[in-house]
């Protein structure tokens, strides 16, 4: 019996940064997603959170800070 330690990488928005859970991204509706991304960003208040105005992120969500 084999056990697969594959995980999957959540897809990422070359876009907005955001972590998308399908193929294309619900802000932008693009298909341009990454696999290549680093930093994980959890948003809960965009307009009260430094970070994010830094990052330019104006909805709560999940973002990814470097995408390549
Ligand atoms: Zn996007």
């Amino acid at each position: 019996m084999a056990v697969s330690t594959k995980k999957q990488l959540p897809k990422v928005c070359r876009e907005c940064h955001r972590v998308v859970d399908g193929e294309t991204c619900v802000i932008c509706s693009t298909s341009n997603l990454s696999t290549d991304w680093s930093g994980y960003l959890v948003v809960i208040d965009p307009i009260n959170s430094e970070v994010a105005k830094k990052v330019n992120i104006n909805l709560p969500g999940r973002y990814a800070l470097k995408v390549r």
